[in-house]
């Protein structure tokens, strides 16, 4: 998978992106993130990418040309018939959750495009087909936290990523709930103690306590979550007890 990143801020791109889980991936091969500076592509001589918006009113415009020809320079390699989408990140856009990510996790390359000041103008949107992808109900100063978010939320669904499929099918929201507590040593931390059953040794018990944690939060926190998790999920009726031959009528 191969994200390609056109944005005003790369050095803000490349340090979130350059640790961790993701920066250890990319230097795995497992992906490829490039960025791209906007404003190498501008053909102002003042290097301005953006300008006053049409019709009037508040804050700057980023222009379509610098953005065009950013893109066209990114994706001028790229082979034919690959998987590609092209993304404003946005908050006008449809929400990234669990279900888009794994969507997105599925192409070859994600062309992720940065907004700033007001936003961009409309026509390169519409010349690079570009969906929108919010984060969020909130205006944040610019697109690359969501880019950022965006690659992560995609790049961990990605074989070899995480350790094992597991680590995240496992988690909150993947697996249709929210996660239960989790604990680690020591048993004693400021008078609070690990509780009991995780310490049993029982993993049966474990499991159980896990899932009924997971249930009670996500219950409390996610109403919409858990009515989902359980018309799909409905508990088992109990089982009939089966008379014993020869017993009663
Ligand atoms: N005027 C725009 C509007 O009302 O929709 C907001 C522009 S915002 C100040 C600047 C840039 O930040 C946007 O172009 C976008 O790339 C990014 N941005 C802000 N909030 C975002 C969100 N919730 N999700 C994704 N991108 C966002």
């Amino acid at each position: 998978m191969t994200f390609d990143i056109l944005t005003l801020f790369p050095e803000a791109v490349e340090s979130m992106l350059g640790i961790s889980i993701i920066g250890r991936a990319r230097k795995a091969g497992l992906l490829s993130v490039n960025c791209y500076q906007i404003r190498d592509y501008t053909e102002d001589k003042h290097r301005n990418v953006d300008d006053t918006p049409a019709g009037g009113g508040m804050g700057m415009v980023m222009a379509a040309q610098p953005i065009y020809d950013c893109y066209r320079n990114a994706v001028r390699n790229a082979p034919e018939g690959e998987r590609r989408r092209v993304i404003y990140l946005s908050p006008r856009g449809r929400h990234l959750t669990h279900a888009l990510a794994a969507e997105l996790s599925t192409c070859d390359r994600l062309v992720l495009l940065c907004g700033h000041y007001e936003g961009v103008d409309q026509r390169v949107l519409d010349e690079m087909d570009a969906e929108e992808i919010s984060v969020g109900d909130y205006v944040l100063t610019g697109g690359e936290l969501p880019a950022c978010i965006l690659v992560d939320a995609v790049s961990r669904l990605l074989p070899g990523v995480l350790a094992d499929p597991s680590c995240y099918e496992e988690e909150s929201i993947a697996s249709g709930l929210l996660e239960y507590p989790q604990y680690t040593k020591p048993a004693v931390w400021h008078d609070r103690a690990v509780p009991e059953v995780l310490l049993s040794g029982d993993h049966k018990k474990v499991d159980a306590w896990r899932l009924e944690q997971s249930l009670t939060l996500t219950e409390a926190r996610r109403p919409d979550l858990y009515d989902a998790y359980m018309a799909a999920h409905p508990p088992k009726p109990p089982k009939k007890r089966r008379k014993k031959e020869g017993s009663g009528g």
